[in-house]
């Protein structure tokens, strides 16, 4: 991509659509990068998490390509951690021109206060009722979800809200890393209506009005530096943080089949890649919604999509499961996520868990 971002930090880089925003970025622009994630490291014996791996394979291929780049592991939402950062960008990397912002987390310790938050996926206001895939089991269900109390719906707009992307964005501007023109993103989902009482409505949902009411702050802040922040809405796709919500991994099966067979399917990187390519570092044309918000959802959400999804989603039960949706394709890339089924890879060899990173 021309003129794509050069010097990158990733706040949540070990999987997903932070990991994607951090290899479109060294791969499809050459950018150095810095990634901040939280993963468990090899102990007693026993593997590390796999966004570990990820990292250490990223950040060998990225030194092989001749790029900087380096990471920390631990709490992003901490001071501490904050401040570690800060020291290492200010010591090995020029200005910061794009932060991106992608944790998706279950609990935040408030810096402030020390007191614990407990993000939920629960609806709001009213039980929901909805199909279900019990993705262990492979069965069709039916699922019946009790809201969120208003703590709970609180809780989860302080881990899930914006508050901690704005301290990020604080903290680097006041250590004088964000370069002239610097840009912030988070992401969103937003999805058809099926799903909206337990995301779009649901507490999660209020984390994400939260998210984006904070972009327009941070916006405020980076356009002084003539930058500018927003959120982007992605589509569904199979990470560890979407496999934990209630009717998303049905509804993923049957949009994955939708999808592929009109040639629209993308993963993580397909999506970071096209938002980089044909909106943030596209002579600076960004398109938004009516709500503000960069919408690269836009083939999950086409019309034909959204119209076959819905007429196969009545229909689905166990027994047509494999015929119905891409239950196979959303296994295997729930097996992706943990390194597991790919070819080429000799799962029976000996192998070294303990693998530094930088
Ligand atoms: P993910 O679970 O794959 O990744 C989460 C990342 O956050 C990991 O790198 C993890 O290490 C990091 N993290 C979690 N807690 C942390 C902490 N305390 N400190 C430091 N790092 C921490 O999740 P994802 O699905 O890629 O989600 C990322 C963002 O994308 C979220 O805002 C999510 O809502 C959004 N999104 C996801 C989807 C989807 O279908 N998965 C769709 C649209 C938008």
């Amino acid at each position: 991509m021309k003129n794509g971002p050069k010097n990158v930090l990733v706040i949540g880089s070990s999987t997903g659509y932070g990991l994607a925003s951090r290899i479109s970025a060294a791969f499809g622009a050459g950018a150095n990068t810095f990634g901040v994630y939280f993963e468990r490291p090899s102990a007693n014996g026993k593997p590390a998490s796999a966004g570990w791996y990820n990292t250490a394979a990223f950040e060998a291929e990225a030194k092989k390509a001749g790029l900087y780049a380096a990471s920390a592991n631990g709490d992003a939402f901490s001071a501490e951690m904050k401040a570690q950062v800060i020291e290492r960008l200010k010591k090995e990397m020029p200005q910061i021109d794009l932060v991106v912002y992608s944790l998706a987390a279950p609990r935040r310790t408030d810096p402030a206060t020390g007191e614990v938050y407990k993000s939920v996926l629960k609806p709001v206001g009213a039980p929901y009722s909805s199909k279900n895939l019990d993705t262990d089991k492979k069965v069709v269900n039916e699922v019946t979800l009790e809201p969120a109390t208003e703590d709970e719906i609180k809780a989860t707009v302080k881990v899930m809200g914006g508050e901690d992307w704005k301290l990020w964005i604080e903290a680097l501007d006041a250590a004088g890393l964000l370069a002239e023109g610097c840009q912030s993103v988070a992401y969103s989902y937003i999805g058809p209506s099926v799903t909206w009482p337990i995301y779009k409505d649901g507490s999660i949902g209020q984390a994400k009005k939260d998210l984006y009411a904070k972009a327009e702050e941070i916006d405020a802040l980076l356009k002084i530096k003539r930058g500018r922040a927003f959120v982007s809405v992605n589509k569904a796709v199979v990470t560890q943080a979407s496999s934990a919500i209630p009717v998303v991994p049905l509804y993923i099966s049957v949009l994955f089949k939708v999808m592929k067979a009109k040639g629209l399917h993308e993963d993580c990187i397909e999506q970071i890649q096209r938002l980089f390519e044909t909106q943030m570092y596209n002579d600076g044309c960004l398109n938004f919604d009516d709500q503000g918000l960069v919408r690269i959802d836009d083939w999950e959400m086409r019309e034909d999509v959204q119209k076959e999804v819905f007429e196969i989603w009545p229909k689905v039960s166990t027994e047509n499961l494999l015929e119905l949706t891409d239950f196979v394709g959303y296994q295997q890339g729930f097996l992706k996520l943990f390194g597991f089924g790919l070819p080429g890879v000799d799962y029976a060899a000996e192998t070294e868990l303990e693998v530094p990173i930088g």
